[in-house]
């Protein structure tokens, strides 16, 4: 159930956001989503669009995009981004990998209208 929380974090941002500037409208919501963060973008979709149905978010698109993982050997610095989770350094066989990337999810950016952008040709 952890969609219900991001999604409710990530529209708290959004509204946050869209308050800020004085957004008429929410277009688009980018959202970048780890490999390793197991988030599932269809159920964030489906309770974003739960919680949102009242809000000025309503109806505004969510783009998702993807970040590979990648891991860093303690050891000796390697950096690598193996397609499943590894649990030894190519380069050294160290064991003390940690995460440095691809284990989030975040907002990334909103695209929204506001007063000033709209309606603003001189006539
Ligand atoms: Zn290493």
């Amino acid at each position: 159930m952890h969609e219900l929380a991001i999604a409710r974090h990530l529209l708290e941002l959004t509204l946050e956001h869209a308050e800020e500037n004085k957004a008429t409208r929410i277009d688009q919501i980018n959202i970048v989503i780890g490999q390793l963060s197991s988030f599932v973008d269809e159920s964030i979709q489906f309770y974003w669009d739960m919680l949102s149905d009242d809000t000025l978010a309503r109806g505004a698109t969510l783009n998702f995009s993807y970040v590979p993982m990648e891991l860093t050997c303690k050891h000796c610095q390697h950096s690598f981004s193996p397609e499943e989770l590894a649990h030894i350094c190519p380069q050294c066989e160290s064991l003390a990998l940690e995460v440095t990337a691809g284990d989030q999810c975040y907002l990334e950016s909103i695209d929204i209208d506001t007063p000033e952008s709209v309606g603003m040709e001189k006539v």
